[in-house]
């Protein structure tokens, strides 16, 4: 292929690039590796005195204060294992408010005063930490002088072995806190929802006769989607490599219309790298389970099997940094951006959630005759009733700059929170609204026709998928997160709005069965009353479809469209006092989660602009101003050979090259503007003028792309990018 660009030398090395062969394939059973890096209670239970292994279960299993003696034979334990695995260095793991993971790395080896080295590992060490927290957001929580910050050891999610090709580290998953002890990260808030969430779904079960139900605990399975492209291409695109999304390229000719790619045939390559991270998953005691295509070319999704919450969420993190260093193995890199190619379907992360424990397994479980569960019933009114007391919260634990190119687009979830309960369950619920449930629309089956295929069942409740937020059999699943961000945003939100809902629910039922009232009526009165509230948050159409807005407005449903129109959700009057209340939030953390919401997105949009302009003026003008130099000499010498030549083609090429010029420089008074510094100030420029004048050049830039002489184009298009795999 001729053609010097970038974009030309690209497609020639995607061409002479063999991929890596994978070399266990078939050498091994998958139990053999599981957890084989973890620090798991097996482990534990071997190397661990009787009584100090007992102190850390039970601080696991039933949320007791951790014994702080356990704490150096634990630490003790863990370093010989972890040396055995060859970890030279233990890394204390923490999730920052960037949404990303960081570690502070230390050696386990001190040095002695013999030229020899000591390995210390003390109990002290592995319970906390304490890194500069001077780099990382705060949103006014801490002020430089009092730069400190503390990581504390998470008991509840266990230590593991990374390997690397220079030494391995073995991680131990922690919070991060202030000085003052107020939360700096994600896993914090998380583990104070699970707590407050826990305690009141405690009480409901009380009142259902479980005299000890064990500690309850909100368990989530997270969906993955991503998008693999070559890597030689993404390194040929300045904008994906620097912002995660392409900020030019038009639409290819074939798009998924096709519909050929969803649940088709997985690419080799892909499976090569897909057996690769399964191994490393499962090396890590992730549970990876199903994989397949997604709707867009060059999109796959992986679902790990739901955990613990918090365990989920560090896995979760975990999972994404390993799909990022094996995609680079395998000649590939791993997107996990909401939206990397305009027009193209998005990448979202459906948060699946439920609570219970292993002795009661879900407690959303309707089973066959759900209007006569009245447990499953409660639990399930406490979830409607939350979602529509605080569906703004909801929408705003999923508001960013790059989930915004997703939400309400027709493709994912709109931006109006509802739920979707299914046929029979809605069905149930309609009932109760006027009294007793008597019935439960059972489960139907279908034939076939074909007497040798066996007769199949079909669900009572169907499936949608345009519903944001939809009982899905046995669990609530919510679908608006995006692809990039940590799933600990929502389950803080999911698990503290339940709190209030279960309070609320318990208060009810123990003050009523205190005066006497027969405790199935008391149910059924207060299930009636919250069917009659809050039913408006239930909607079993289609999302999609134009007349829901309006409908949804109808309802009194917010429509927040933006994360600017998200954001203020998070320091209303209610919202600060129900985190107040749940010992979830306090109004500083509050507010600073507030501000640091607005920065990153201000962070985000302004990065992009940037780039567009740079790529803009020093890529994607240069193409076109040779390209209209091309056709100027052709003009010319058409001339000076006395023929009359046609001078269409030039002035098609000018046009868009002026309006190229006039957008760069639209863009370039944008970002210079002065936005005043707060916050709010550059969150609203970079909606109200950035966004605009980005979307300018491109579209400029996408009119060039479709005239510009192909073997001068420099940016790999979106054919290559999306269809070589
Ligand atoms: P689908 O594509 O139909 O939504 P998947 O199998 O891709 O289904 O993903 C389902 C996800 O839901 C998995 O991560 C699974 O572990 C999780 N899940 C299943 N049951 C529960 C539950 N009770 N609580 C939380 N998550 C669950
Ligand atoms: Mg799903």
């Amino acid at each position: 292929m001729s053609g010097n660009t970038v974009r030309r030398q690209a497609i020639r090395d995607v061409e002479a690039y063999t991929p890596p062969a994978v070399s266990f394939a078939g050498t091994e059973a998958p139990g053999e590796i599981f957890g084989e890096n973890v620090f798991s209670r097996i482990v534990m239970q071997k190397r661990l005195p009787k009584s100090v292994y007992k102190s850390v279960i039970s601080t696991i299993e039933h949320g007791a204060a951790l014994d702080p003696l356990v704490a150096d034979a634990v630490a003790s334990a863990m370093k010989d294992w972890a040396l055995e695995k060859g970890a030279t260095h233990y890394a204390h793991v923490f999730y920052p408010l960037t949404g990303l993971t960081a570690e502070k790395h230390d050696s386990f080896f001190e040095p002695v005063g013999d030229g020899t080295a000591l390995a210390e590992f003390a109990g002290k060490t592995l319970v906390q930490g304490e890194p500069d927290a001077s780099s990382f957001p705060n949103g006014g929580l801490r002020n430089t002088f009092e730069a400190r910050g503390y990581t504390g050891w998470d008991v509840t999610s266990p230590a593991y072995v990374l390997e690397n090709p220079n030494g391995n580290t073995l991680c131990i998953p922690t919070v991060f806190v202030s000085m003052t002890g107020e939360a700096l990260d994600h896993k914090t808030p998380l583990l104070r929802s699970q707590q407050a969430m826990g305690a009141h779904a405690e009480r409901i079960l009380k009142l259902f006769g479980h005299t000890n139900p064990g500690n309850i605990v909100s368990f989530c399975g997270p969906e993955q989607e991503y998008f693999l492209v070559d890597r030689h291409f993404f390194l040929a695109r300045p904008d994906l490599m620097n912002s995660g999304r392409t900020l030019f390229g038009s639409k290819p000719p074939k798009g998924q219309e096709f519909d050929d790619h969803y649940f088709g045939a997985i690419p080799e390559r892909v499976l090569g790298f897909m057996m690769d991270t399964e191994r490393e998953l499962f090396k890590l005691g992730i549970p990876a389970k199903t994989r397949h295509n997604e709707v867009a070319p060059g999109q796959f999704e992986i679902a790990p099997m739901f955990e613990r919450g918090n365990i989920a969420a560090d896995h979760q993190q975990l999972l994404m940094t390993t799909f990022k260093t094996i995609a680079k193995k395998h000649g590939m890199e791993c997107l996990f951006h909401e939206k990397p190619f305009q027009g193209v379907n998005g990448s979202g992360k459906h948060v699946n959630f439920s609570l219970g424990n292993s002795a009661l397994g879900s407690l959303l479980v309707p089973g066959d005759n759900p209007h006569d569960n009245a447990q499953f019933l409660v639990f399930c009114a406490a979830v409607i009733r939350a979602v529509h007391r605080y569906a703004g919260l909801l929408r705003a634990s999923v508001a960013s700059a790059t989930n915004d190119h997703r939400l309400g687009a027709n493709e994912a979830p709109p931006a109006i929170i509802s739920i979707f309960l299914g046929d029979q369950l809605a069905d149930v619920f309609e009932q109760i609204a006027s009294g007793p449930a008597t019935s439960s629309k059972g489960k139907g089956h279908m034939t076939i026709g074909v007497d040798t295929l066996p007769v199949l069942p079909t669900d009572p409740g169907d499936r949608n998928r345009t519903s944001p937020f939809a009982f899905t059999g046995n669990r609530f699943e919510f679908r608006a997160p995006g692809s990039m961000q940590t799933v600990s945003g929502p389950m803080v939100t999911i698990n503290t709005i339940l709190a209030e809902s279960l309070d609320h629910i318990a208060t009810e039922l123990e003050n009523a069965v205190a005066s006497g009232t027969d405790f199935d009526e008391a149910v059924q009165t207060l299930l009636t009353e919250i069917i009659t509230q809050h039913g408006a948050i239930v909607f079993n159409g289609d999302g999609y479809a134009d007349a829901w807005p309006i409908e949804a407005e109808k309802r009194g449903l917010a429509n927040l469209k933006t994360t600017l129109d998200a954001l203020p959700e998070l320091i209303t009057p209610e919202a600060l006092a129900l985190f107040e209340k749940y010992r979830v939030f306090n109004h500083r953390e509050m507010h600073s989660r507030y501000e640091i919401g607005l920065e990153q997105y201000a962070l985000t949009i302004g990065v992009e602009a940037r780039l567009t302009l740079e790529m803009g003026t020093t890529v994607v003008l240069p193409a076109a101003v040779r390209h209209q130099t091309e056709i100027a000499q052709n003009v010319a010498a058409l001339k000076a050979a006395g023929l009359e030549p046609d001078l269409g083609p030039l002035e098609e090429a000018s046009a868009p090259l002026a309006a190229l010029r006039s957008a760069l420089a639209g863009l370039r008074s944008a970002l210079a503007a002065d936005t005043g510094h707060s916050a709010l100030g550059e969150a609203q420029h970079a909606a109200a003028a950035l966004l605009p004048a980005m979307s300018a050049v491109r579209s400029a830039a996408d009119a060039l792309e479709e005239l510009v002489a192909d073997d001068l184009w420099p940016l790999p298009t979106y054919q290559e990018m999306l269809f070589v795999l």
